[in-house]
């Protein structure tokens, strides 16, 4: 059944200035960069904006550069620039395999930074047509008033699916967003909240300008994404796991580790423990993969069973920061 794009104003500011000032004027915008995850759910009816701002017009976001603070990427950058950057395969790896690793290569041509970041929430029984969803009642997150997932609960448990959020967190990123009130930089894991019906801390008519992420010394702190997907070659993670991996001179080496698609935002593992030399190695990364099961929380919003997506997303960390930290005592 074909289902045709509604009615929309399209906006094309060229300075982030016009942007918020175009996005004001309508209560019912959206902003639009890529369009890879806006344009598919409002095809299937999940958002029905009356304006969209196109941001790919604004120049200072598509700006990739370094200096001695870090990197700075805007937020129109797309993900194939990104991913093909030398300097972010050479010092944020996680970052690069992240860009690599999401969509097909056409979709990665035109998604941003900044799209995926702000990635709708996924569920089963939420991407799916107008009509399959009106027929089985709608949900909360959208027109409805139950989940079908938890209906004894109120809260929408649909996760968020992308990539590169999590490969950024584990390098410190923060987020520059710009608004009516002017604007304001953050943590990047404070943009979400764990609600997949709003998971965003977006204040009315912000959006992302830029990703600033501080320098990294590739010789003592190596990353790395690894994610367990339905389709290998084309899809959204079922769960992924990114993570820093630094060694001190004395040979201890600590993880920063961040999770995507179990939750309804992408956080940060608590409690990971440093590992001394002379320490029971394979023993500290067996407490560290408790530590992801028991910090994770998927639900049942996939055909692939939220205990599998425990366990792989547990399993894939481990490995990671096993290899991770092999290679840096290699180096
Ligand atoms: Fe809807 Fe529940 Fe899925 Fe959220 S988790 S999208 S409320 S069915």
């Amino acid at each position: 059944m074909s289902e045709p794009l509604p009615d929309f104003d399209l906006e094309q500011p060229k300075t982030v200035d016009q942007a918020v000032a175009a996005a004001k004027a309508d209560p019912d915008c959206r902003f639009l960069a890529g369009g890879t995850d806006l344009i598919v759910n409002m095809r299937r009816g999940l958002a029905e904006p009356t304006t969209l701002v196109d941001l790919t017009g604004v120049s200072e976001l598509r700006r990739v550069a370094q200096d001695t603070e870090g990197l700075h990427i805007g937020a129109a950058a797309t993900l194939h620039d990104v991913g093909e950057k030398e300097v972010v395969h050479r010092s944020y790896r996680a970052v690069a395999q992240a860009c690599h690793g999401i969509a097909g290569p056409g979709h990665r041509t035109a998604a941003t930074v900044g799209g995926n970041l702000c990635l709708d929430t996924r569920c089963l029984y939420y991407n799916q047509s107008h009509w399959w969803r009106k027929a089985n009642n709608f949900c909360l997150k959208y027109k409805g008033d139950i989940c079908h997932v938890a209906p004894a609960g109120k809260r929408c448990r649909a996760p968020f699916c992308g990539d590169l959020a999590p490969a950024l967190m584990v390098h410190h990123a923060e987020v520059e967003l710009a608004g009516p009130d002017g604007r304001r930089r953050i943590a990047l894991g404070d943009l979400y909240q764990e609600d997949g019906a709003d998971h965003l801390r977006l204040a009315p008519h912000e959006f992302v300008v830029a990703v600033h992420v501080p320098p990294v010394d590739p010789t003592s702190v190596r990353s790395g994404y690894v994610k367990v997907r339905l389709r290998g070659a084309i899809d959204f993670p079922l769960a992924g796991a990114a993570i820093a991996c630094t060694r001190q001179d004395d040979g201890t080496v600590s993880f920063d580790v961040a999770l995507t698609g179990t939750n309804s935002r992408p956080f940060l593992l608590e409690g990971v423990m440093p590992i001394a030399p002379g320490q029971d190695f394979e023993g500290a990364l067996d407490e560290l993969q408790k530590l992801v099961q028991k910090q994770v929380s998927p639900q049942r919003t996939t055909t692939t069973a939220a205990h599998y997506r425990r366990l792989a997303v547990s399993a894939l960390t481990k490995r990671l920061a096993g290899e991770l930290a092999a290679k840096l005592a290699s180096m």
